[in-house]
């Protein structure tokens, strides 16, 4: 399923006083089966941009392509019903939305509602926990009894339950100790490369930007400034610093880049850290 925003505006509180412009001019397409990554600054409107993906926002003028669905401003949310399941959305701290019972009820609570068998949905919350790293005996138990690593594993299998066709991951990572971080963000590139799943990650990783990503797409203030491979993303970094991005200044990150890329950065807003 591609994706393409095209023109795409949105306001939050239209009409009233508190009216606020968080998109604009938005033209930018993802190709199905890639893994793009997006960054930018706290406010520019990652987040926004996302929530347009599986019709959760609508956009206040332009059009958003998903595969053969359009969401304009005149849909309705109960149209985009199918759009929920082929979309997975993974929010920040995605574990407050575990609520049921236990850990199976909770995997099993997306593909139930979209009408697939009882045992069928146990089935594949057998297989998920196996695949985001939890042992079996975790099923029966309260989700509210698990570490919080553990939480967030659980909300994730419960998104993969849907069997998503795009999915979008907002810092999936956010909080998790280093081991943590690298073992999910290895599960997602696995999962794309062994599905073609099109992966679209917002990230205020840089690292995690140029291991994982074919493209990156920076916003600023409302708008997409700059889309490109990491390679073209990377080669001018001044671009990402004027706009306030904490671009890594390690050597070590600098050596990666070249080892992947073959860049050597040279800007001078680069300091070296031994
Ligand atoms: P990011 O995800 O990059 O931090 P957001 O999409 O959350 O950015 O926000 C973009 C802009 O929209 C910001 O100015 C933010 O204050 C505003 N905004 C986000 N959500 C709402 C909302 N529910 N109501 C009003 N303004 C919002």
């Amino acid at each position: 399923m591609d994706i393409i925003f095209k023109d795409v505006e949105h306001r939050y509180h239209t009409n009233t006083p508190f009216e606020r412009r968080a998109l604009y001019n938005v033209n930018v397409s993802i190709a199905s089966g890639s893994y793009v990554a997006i960054i930018g600054h706290t406010g520019s409107g990652k987040s926004t941009l996302l929530q347009h993906l599986n019709g959760l926002l609508q956009p206040t003028d332009g059009t958003v392509h998903v595969g053969d669905q359009i969401i304009t401003n005149a849909k309705k949310s109960k149209h985009l019903k199918p759009l929920r399941k082929k979309v997975g959305i993974v929010f920040q701290f995605p574990e407050h939305q575990l609520f049921e019972e236990t850990v199976e009820k909770d995997i099993c609570f997306g593909p139930m509602n979209f009408g697939i068998p009882e045992e069928q949905a146990k089935k594949m919350a057998r297989e998920l926990l196996s695949l985001v790293g939890l042992p079996e005996e975790v099923l029966t138990k309260s989700p509210f009894e698990l570490s919080g690593g553990q939480m967030r594993r659980v909300a994730i299998a419960g998104v993969l339950a849907m069997e998503p066709e795009v999915i979008v991951l907002d810092e999936p990572t956010a909080g998790l100790d280093p081991r943590g971080r690298k073992e999910i963000m290895e599960m997602f590139y696995r999962l794309h490369q062994e599905k073609q799943l099109t992966t679209i990650l917002v990230t205020h990783s840089m690292e995690d930007a140029a291991r994982y990503a074919d493209e990156i797409i920076v916003m600023h203030r409302g708008t997409v400034l700059k889309k490109g491979t990491p390679k073209e993303i990377f080669r001018e970094p001044n671009t990402l610093l004027e706009i306030g991005l904490d671009v890594p200044e390690t050597i070590l990150f600098q050596k990666k880049l070249e080892e992947k890329f073959g860049i050597t950065i040279t800007s001078p807003c680069l300091t070296v850290e031994e």
